[in-house]
């Protein structure tokens, strides 16, 4: 066998080398990605993000499986690839995770925050999660007590990262332009990103998103071609054509080096439109190198028992968004490969050490998506102050349709997850099995130059 890429070293280290147990009947880890290609196979072990091509032998080997234990097979067997028959992988990623999990110090400084400049959006999408929630943007006092916040929270090094988000963050620019000043005024360096709808935004918007919210990438949601989007975004007062004005906009951004990650939320209703959209955006911007555009289904239920306004089945969902990921790298859009993937021990901002989201009206939140009041683990003033709270945002769970998943050990559920109990990380799994894909032509390439050397 030839390693392609190394394993983690850290779940290495805690798993050790598999002993062989002669007498047993072993088969394929379920953790294990298969990937025939170009003539060669590859093993990628999920578990522990080793990638291997197998010589003739260990194919037969392989295919020859469920097998009882020989000699040829001992490389396999200690690297995790085999296991008895009757192992349980899912009990050893359960158990890994949780040391791995207890093995990390704990993070005194946040370095890294989401800030909810105002719950209000000058769009009004159908599908939109916050519908029903408060409104409410922030004081320029809650500003003031962000900044003494990040200050006396950020850590020596006087360096965070800022998500903006809401509502639409740009409603309350102001809000943006007063946190930014007074985290100059503390000497605290800042870079930033930001979810938008991109329609509020001018030249001197722009400039300003640059050059003093130092806000380095974008996601700007786009749902369809020019008539669908307008129909859908539904802006309050629209001054002109929304979708003119914010591909416009896209253009002033990219023009100022933000990099744009164009996203559309697919469902039934405009699913066909994503090809129109990525010819659009590929006409309009010849230069691509900062531009990206992806497909993500819609979350949720906003039928009303309505079959007519339904989104459409998770399973179709999902399979779809795919297919349209895959159209977007045909365009250049996005990127054909992905890091492979292996065992994860946090889930995402709501379960990571070093991160919180500050709320509008300075409620102190784990999850940028849950910021009602039962959710609050403290404010700005008091500090962190419900450590219940933010405990049960540490629940993992661990569901049955994942459990014989090979990808199982890249996923981390959050029981508090506003998207638990569906997978959306199916998506991924495609652009994985072309990353070993890739990873095997890269190799074959570079032996086929050692021989003319
Ligand atoms: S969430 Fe989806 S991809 Fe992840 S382990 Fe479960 S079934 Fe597999
Ligand atoms: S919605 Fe789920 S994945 Fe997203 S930040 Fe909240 S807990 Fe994490």
């Amino acid at each position: 066998m030839k390693i392609l890429a190394e394993p983690q070293q850290r779940v290495v280290k805690l798993w050790g080398k598999q002993k062989v147990k002669a007498g047993e009947t072993y088969r394929l880890m379920k953790y294990v990605l298969r990937v025939e290609h170009e003539g060669h196979t590859a093993l990628h072990n999920v578990m522990t993000g080793q990638l291997i091509l197998l010589n003739d032998d260990e194919v037969r080997l392989l295919d020859a499986l469920p097998k009882a234990y020989s000699e040829d097979m001992e490389a396999l067997i200690a690297d995790h690839y085999l296991v008895p028959e009757g192992y349980d992988e899912h009990k050893q990623l359960v158990s890994l995770r949780t040391i791995l999990r207890k093995l990390t110090p704990p993070i005194k400084n946040i370095t890294h925050y989401t800030i909810l400049p105002t719950t209000a959006c000058n769009a009004r999408c159908y599908y939109c999660f916050e519908q029903g929630s408060k409104i409410v943007t922030m004081t320029e006092q809650t500003a003031e007590d962000t900044v003494r916040f990040i200050a006396e929270h950020c850590g020596e090094a006087k360096k965070v990262s800022i998500t903006w988000f809401g509502g639409e963050p740009t409603v309350a620019a102001n809000r943006i332009d007063q946190i930014c000043k007074g985290l100059q005024r503390e000497g605290i360096e800042y870079t930033g990103m930001m979810y938008t709808n991109g329609y509020l935004f001018d030249e001197e918007m722009a400039d300003r998103a640059r050059d003093l919210w130092h806000v380095r990438s974008m996601q700007i949601v786009i749902d369809g071609t020019e008539e669908l989007y307008n129909r859908i975004k539904n802006y309050v007062n629209p001054k002109d054509n929304p979708y003119q004005r914010v591909m416009r906009n896209i253009g002033l951004l990219l023009e100022r080096e933000i990099r744009i990650s164009v996203r559309m939320n697919v469902d039934r209703i405009n699913h066909e439109s994503f090809e129109g959209l990525a010819q659009a955006l590929t006409d309009r911007y010849q230069s691509r190198n900062n531009l990206t555009m992806w497909a993500f289904p819609v979350i949720g239920d906003y039928s009303e028992g309505d079959p007519d306004k339904a989104h459409g089945e998770d399973a179709w969902l999902a399979e779809r968004a795919g297919e349209l990921n895959d159209l977007a790298v045909s365009f250049g859009l996005a990127s054909k490969v992905k890091s492979l993937p292996s065992l994860q021990v946090w889930g995402c901002m709501a379960d990571g050490n070093g991160t919180i989201v500050i709320g509008a009206d300075g409620a102190l939140v784990e999850c940028c998506e849950h910021y009602e009041d039962v959710d609050e683990v403290g404010n700005l003033v008091e500090g962190l102050t419900n450590i219940d709270e933010i405990a049960s945002w540490h629940e993992i769970v661990y569901e049955e349709m994942c459990e014989c998943c090979t990808f199982a050990p890249q996923c981390v559920r959050l029981k508090k997850c506003l998207t638990y109990g569906r997978c959306y990380r199916q998506l991924d799994n495609q652009r994985y099995v072309r990353t070993v894909c890739e990873a095997i032509s890269m190799y074959v390439e570079r032996e086929v130059r050692n021989d003319e050397i």
